[in-house]
């Protein structure tokens, strides 16, 4: 490349910058005054993720902190998307406004149930007051839960007072997204077959409150028995909030308003201990260092590509040979890694 070219390029990055600049301040000024359209693009960024997306998260994170994150995880089926709408309502009654992001976790399998989703929710779309939006991470760079904390970050600048996650199913991707909320509703259902025993497997701990949707079922007094007894087995220090167990009927809506008043007196509770600035803690510190486990893992393997990559492949082959333990290649690696940042090469 001639010098000219090499500084024609050069300008044009810098255009290139400059614009994404105006572009993040222009939309992220937007969002702030509360411009459903503005916050629907923010979250197509969100969404894809990279710099210009990390820079419109930049620029509002200082308008964050506001709204109540709500989580809203349980096995497929156990009604969460009716529940959803039927709490938006609910919120709606008391004046609230409300966000609900679902995330789609993984499979183009799930595309369906998200559509349908929509649809039962078609009735919330029309008031402005409710914004709805299914989020299709697959592919999504940083993963899962960067996406949706960033999107709840757009939707608590946006000034949604409530901010409902939702996750499909109950993996361990979506125990990750459900720790970025200040209160966490697991729910269950009758005959969903091994619902109370799957529970077991990490859920049952997570979950600030339970409900036993489809009441109007039989069997619902049993499962709400089952949970109440599972949840007296689980160590709870004195004065901790012990999380009530609801039956509810999303489809009917009923017993919804005592879902609502739970999550209120929750963050009352959390408030009046200090519980929320340990919560408010523990989600930053998760969310930080599952940022920095991205970048590092991305310093040290996107490397692999480049100039030294051939290097680097060779410490990996040292490992296939047995000529070099995992543990010392990935500390090599990491080791190189921070070197280059260092040198800024
Ligand atoms: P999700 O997969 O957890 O989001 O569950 P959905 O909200 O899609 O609900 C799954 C099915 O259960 C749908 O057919 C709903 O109509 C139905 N459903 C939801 N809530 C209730 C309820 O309270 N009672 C009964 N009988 N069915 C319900």
């Amino acid at each position: 490349m001639s010098r000219a070219d090499a500084h024609l390029s050069g300008a044009r990055i810098s255009l290139r910058a400059d614009t994404m600049i105006a572009d993040v301040e222009s939309l992220a000024s937007q969002i702030v005054e509360g411009s459903t359209r503005a916050l629907a693009r923010g979250l197509t960024w969100v969404e894809s993720g990279g710099a210009r997306a990390e820079a419109l998260c930049a620029r509002l994170y200082p308008s964050t902190g506001r709204a109540q994150v709500v989580g809203l995880t349980g096995a497929p089926g156990s009604g969460k998307s009716t529940l959803a709408r039927a709490l938006a309502l609910v919120a709606r009654a008391r004046g609230r406004t409300m966000g609900i992001l679902a995330v789609d976790p993984s499979s183009p399998f799930t595309g369906g149930a998200i559509l349908g989703d929509r649809i039962r929710m078609n009735d919330l779309a029309l008031d402005p007051g409710v914004f709805i939006r299914s989020m299709a991470t697959r592919g999504a760079l940083g993963g899962l839960s960067r996406a949706a904390a960033d999107a709840v970050d757009l939707m608590d600048a946006a000034g949604l007072g409530l901010v409902l996650v939702e996750t499909v199913g109950v993996g361990q991707d979506e125990v990750d997204v459900m720790r970025l909320a200040h209160t966490i509703i697991v729910v269950s259902a009758p005959g969903l077959g091994d619902d109370v025993q799957a529970l077991k497997a990490g859920v049952l701990e997570i979950a600030d409150v339970h409900v036993v949707n489809k009441a109007d079922r039989e069997g619902a007094d049993r499962t709400v028995a089952e949970l109440r007894a599972m949840l007296t087995l689980l160590p709870s220090a004195e004065g901790a909030w012990i999380p009530p167990v609801l039956p509810a009927s999303a489809a009917r809506d009923e017993g919804i308003e005592a879902i609502a008043d739970a999550l209120d007196s929750h963050m009352a509770y959390q408030k009046t201990s200090g519980e929320l600035e340990r919560r408010r803690q523990k989600i930053v510190t998760a969310r930080v260092l599952r940022i920095a486990q991205d970048l590092v893992a991305e310093a040290v393997l996107a490397g692999a590509l480049g100039p030294e990559g051939a290097a680097r492949a060779s410490l990996l082959e040292r490992v296939v040979r047995r000529e070099m333990a995992p543990h010392a290649c990935a500390r090599a690696l990491l080791a190189q890694a921070a070197s280059r940042a260092s040198t800024g090469s």
